[in-house]
């Protein structure tokens, strides 16, 4: 099908897409990517009389690192962010979790911060937020505004923008140098939606096989309703990560709390206890990889 009519505006600064964005509010959509919206539209499963086109904003185009953060704008494409060495060496999970993001022609179009935007909870990005404890940097018609990606999502698709608000960046926060991370995902084929993905960060102290863990941390992919992250401390704190990679036993513990922490919806892909079971694995997985590799 093709999508209903619609207005399309391309605004030349963020002020002028702010503005737009204001004058056509419930209206309007804005338009990133297109890698979600274009085929919602295509089906008419939304019909706003007003696309704005954030991409021919050049200040939403760049990637900034900071001591604290990776600053992602909204027009950078997911290929971008994957491919972005700085980006990798100081944050690690951001390549690790983006090369399991759909296939390159579809990373190649579609934006990070669009993906958290659109708050699909099967999507990476939304759980690398959250994970990465993120920053979202909101721009509206009433002035600029920071929300806790913790706060950010608030159901399925929903999430705390207004519609005359633009999801300027978002700033992934960047672990200590002791942290390790991995991210691990279970999908039909490579590049469709996970049927369960997880993300894990663990906090070391000590250097190789001696070292023990002080924190771990996991945020899923398609086995909640909105991206959450689970605290694993209790779990794995105090072990060290020869005996935490002994064998499957040793990470028991890890798989009971996944298990307790989730309740997966079911669909034509995969039963609720599936997902849980799966999602319980790739934990155990992750952390071991985590903990073991050098680059996970
Ligand atoms: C075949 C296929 C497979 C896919 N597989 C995966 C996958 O495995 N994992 C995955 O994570 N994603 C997947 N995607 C989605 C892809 O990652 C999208 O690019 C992403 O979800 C949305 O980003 P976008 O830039 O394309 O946003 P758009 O499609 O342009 O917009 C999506 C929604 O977010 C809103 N929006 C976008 N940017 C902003 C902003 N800056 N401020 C406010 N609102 C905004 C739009 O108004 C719209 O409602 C897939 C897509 C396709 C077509």
């Amino acid at each position: 099908m093709k999508p209903a009519p619609f207005r399309h505006h391309a605004p030349l600064t963020l002020d002028e897409a702010i503005a737009t964005l204001s004058e056509v509010g419930h209206d309007g959509k804005v338009l990133a990517g297109g890698q979600s919206l274009i085929p919602v539209l295509n089906m008419r499963l939304a019909q706003p009389a007003h696309l704005v086109d954030i991409n021919r904003v050049a200040a939403l185009d760049t990637v900034t690192i900071t001591d604290t953060h990776v600053r992602v704008g909204a027009t950078v494409r997911h290929a971008v962010l994957q491919k972005h060495d700085e980006a990798y060496a100081v944050l690690p999970v951001l390549r690790q979790a983006l090369r399991n993001v759909a296939h390159p022609a579809i990373r190649n179009r579609g934006t990070t911060v669009g993906s958290i935007a659109h708050a699909d909870a099967a999507g990476e990005m939304p759980s690398i937020a959250v994970l990465t404890d993120a920053v979202m940097e909101i721009a509206g018609p009433r002035g600029r505004r920071e929300v806790a990606a913790a706060d950010f999502f608030e159901g399925p698709l929903q999430t705390v923008l207004e519609a005359d608000e633009l999801l300027e960046a978002v700033r992934f926060g960047r672990f200590g140098a002791s942290t390790r991370t991995a991210f691990l995902e279970s999908a039909r084929r490579h590049g469709d939606y996970a049927l369960a993905g997880v993300g894990v960060a663990v906090d070391l102290d000590g250097q190789g096989r001696d070292a023990v863990v002080r924190r771990a941390r996991a945020a899923y992919v398609s086995v909640t309703d909105i991206p959450v992250v689970i605290d694993l401390t209790e779990a794995v704190a105090g072990q060290s990560i020869s005996s935490l990679t002994a064998g499957p036993s040793a990470l028991e513990a890890v798989e009971e709390l996944v298990q307790a922490g989730i309740a997966p919806e079911a669909d034509i892909h995969a039963t609720s206890e599936y997902r849980r079971m799966l999602a319980a694995e790739l934990t155990r997985r992750a952390l071991t990889l985590a903990t073991t590799e050098e680059d996970a």
